[in-house]
C-alpha cells in the first residue's frame, strides 16, 4: 500500500475529451453509476467487458482509499430495438419469441446476469435497481420537465424538446442540424423536431408492460430510466458515469439533457466509456454468429484444448480484457485468450515461487529494481487506469524476481514485500484461479505415481505422468520432492 496514498489519479472524461485529475465531489466518497443490462437475453462478452472495466475502476478507487457508492440498473422495460424511439421493444420481442410474458423474461435473464457476474468475480453493486420499480420517479422527472417547458405532451406521448437544451450533442460531438437531416427520413409527425426523444409513450395497446401516468397509460422511454434511478440513489450530481462506447449516443446524451433539465446542475463530473470489443477483427453481430455469452466462450474454448471449468474460462477472459486499455480496442479471439492465460500463469508461478522460497539471510533490504517496477505499476494505474502498462511493469518485476530466485535467492524483506505487492495485484485484477489445487481423484493419481516412482516402477510412473498431463496436471520431479501444478491449455494448436 506504500504508493497508493501519494499517487494522483487522472481519468479521461469523454465530455471534455481529456484526462483530468480525479477529485470526488464529496470528500473521499465516489458516486458511481453504470448503465446495466437490458434483460431480454443473456449478457455477451461485449457487455461483460464494460462491467469488468467498472469492477477494476471500483477496486482501484477503493484501493486509493475512496468509499465507492456504485449503482447499476436493470433495464426491464421500454428499450426499443433501434435505441431511438422507433421499432419493437426488445423485451416484447423476446417475450414473443420465447412465448413468455415480459416479467418472466426479465426475471430469468436478470438471474442469469447475476450468475454470470458472480462467475466473473465482479463485486456486486451497492444498489441494483430495476426500472419497473422506479416508474414513479420517472413520472416525477417528466412532470418537472413539462413544468419547465423543456418537454411537451404530444399525441402519442411526451417528448423532450431539444431546442430548449442547447448543449444537446456536446457529449457525442453530434450537431443538432446533422441529426435533424438524418432523422428526416422517418419523421414522426407528433414531434416538434425530428430529433426530440420520447420520455413517455402512450397509445400502444400491444405493449404488455404499461402504467398509469398524468399523460395516459403507457411506458417510459429508455433514457429516462437511468436519469431517474441515478437521481434516486446517488443524487443530482455523479462523480463518474460509465457505459459502453455505444451508449454515448443517444442514451447518455439524452440522460444529460433530462437530468440537467430537471436539476439545472452539471449531471456528471467524469464520463467514462469502455471501447467496444472486436471478435476476430470484426464487430460482434447476431448475423455473423460471433455473439459470445460466457458459456459459449467456455464451450468453444474446450473444443480448442482448454481444460478449465466455466469459472476459470471467465476469469481468463477478465484478465484478457484488463490486459488492454479500456479506451483501446481489444480484438477478442481464442488465440488472445490463450496468450492471456499464459501471461497470467507466469505471474501465478512467480507468486508461488516467491512464497515457497527460503529467504537468504545474507541479503539485506530490497533491491532497487523491485521498488522501481512496483512504482511503475502504480504510476501506470494512476494514469487513466493504464492496465497494459501496469502489467508490463508487473512482468518486469516477475522477470527480476525469477532471476533472483534462480541466483542467490531473495531476502526476507523482499519476500514479504513480494507477498504484499502480489496481494495488492490480485485484489485489483481479481483473477481467481488456483493452479495449485487438485481435485481428490487427481491428487490420488499424483500419489500413486509417487508410489510407483519410489518402488522404481518407471513404466507405471511415466504412464501416470502422461495421463495426468492429458488431464491438465504437470508433474515435475525435483530434488526436494515432487511438484505439480495444473495447466489449463492442453492443445499445442496455439
Ligand atoms: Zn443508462
Amino acid at each position: 500500500m506504500q504508493y497508493s496514498s501519494i499517487m494522483p489519479l487522472f481519468l479521461f472524461d469523454t465530455l471534455t475529451r481529456r484526462k483530468r485529475e480525479f477529485k470526488p465531489l464529496h470528500d473521499k466518497e465516489v458516486r458511481l453509476y453504470s448503465c446495466g443490462l437490458t434483460v431480454y437475453n443473456f449478457g455477451h462478452i461485449g457487455n461483460f467487458s464494460h462491467y469488468i472495466f467498472v469492477d477494476f475502476l471500483k477496486r482501484y478507487l477503493k484501493f486509493e482509499g475512496y468509499k465507492v457508492m456504485h449503482v447499476r440498473n436493470i433495464t426491464d422495460v421500454g428499450h426499443l430495438v433501434d435505441d431511438a424511439d422507433e421499432g419493437e421493444d426488445k423485451m416484447l420481442r423476446a417475450s414473443r419469441l420465447e412465448k413468455k410474458d415480459p416479467w418472466e423474461i426479465a426475471k430469468f435473464y436478470t438471474e442469469a446476469f447475476s450468475h454470470d457476474c458472480e462467475t466473473l468475480g465482479l463485486e456486486k453493486p451497492d444498489q441494483e435497481p430495476k426500472a419497473t420499480d422506479h416508474i414513479q420517479g420517472m413520472i416525477d422527472m417528466i412532470a418537472t420537465l413539462i413544468e419547465k417547458g423543456i418537454a411537451y405532451k404530444a399525441k402519442d406521448g411526451v417528448y423532450f424538446d431539444i431546442s430548449k437544451f442547447p448543449q444537446y450533442g456536446e457529449l457525442s460531438g453530434n450537431k443538432v442540424a446533422d441529426l435533424e437531416a438524418g432523422a428526416r427520413v422517418e419523421v414522426n409527425t407528433n414531434k416538434k423536431n425530428p430529433v426530440d426523444f420520447a420520455l413517455w409513450k402512450t397509445d400502444q395497446p400491444e405493449h404488455i408492460m404499461q402504467w398509469d401516468s398524468p399523460w395516459g397509460r403507457g411506458y417510459p422511454g429508455w433514457h429516462i430510466e437511468c436519469s431517474a434511478m441515478s437521481k434516486e440513489y446517488l443524487g443530482e450530481q455523479l462523480d463518474i458515469h460509465t457505459g459502453g462506447e455505444d451508449n454515448i449516443f443517444p442514451h447518455h446524451e439524452c440522460e444529460i439533457a433530462q437530468s440537467e433539465g430537471v436539476s439545472g446542475k452539471k449531471f456528471v463530473n467524469f464520463w467514462m466509456h469502455k471501447r467496444y470489443l472486436l471478435v476476430e477483427g470484426e464487430k460482434m453481430s447476431k448475423s455473423k454468429g460471433n455473439f459470445y455469452t460466457l458459456s459459449d466462450l467456455h464451450l468453444k474454448w474446450l473444443e480448442q484444448g482448454f481444460s478449465g471449468d466455466m469459472k476459470e474460462a471467465a476469469q481468463i477472459f477478465k484478465f484478457l480484457v484488463l490486459s488492454a486499455h479500456y479506451r483501446s480496442q481489444l480484438d477478442f479471439g481464442f488465440k488472445a485468450l490463450t496468450d492471456a492465460y499464459k501471461a497470467w500463469e507466469k505471474i501465478d508461478v512467480a507468486i508461488h515461487r516467491a512464497g515457497d522460497a527460503v529467504p537468504n539471510d545474507t541479503i539485506k533490504g530490497i533491491r532497487e529494481e523491485f521498488e522501481k517496477y512496483e512504482l511503475h505499476f502504480y504510476q501506470a494505474l494512476g494514469d487513466d487506469l493504464n492496465t497494459p502498462n501496469a502489467l508490463a511493469a508487473m512482468f518486469d518485476y516477475v522477470r527480476e524476481l525469477n532471476a533472483a530466485l534462480d541466483g542467490d535467492g531473495i531476502s526476507l524483506v523482499e519476500q514479504e514485500h513480494a507477498e504484499t505487492f502480489f496481494n495488492e495485484f490480485q485484489g485489483l485484477f481479481g483473477v481467481d484461479i488456483n493452479l495449485y489445487t487438485l481435485t481428490p481423484d487427481l491428487m490420488d493419481m499424483v500419489m500413486q505415481r509417487e508410489e510407483a516412482r519410489k518402488v522404481k516402477d518407471f513404466a507405471l510412473s511415466d504412464k501416470l505422468r502422461q495421463e495426468l498431463l492429458e488431464k491438465g496436471v504437470e508433474v515435475k520431479d525435483k530434488k526436494t520432492g515432487v511438484e505439480w501444478r495444473r495447466t489449463l491449455i492442453l492443445s499445442s494448436k496455439f
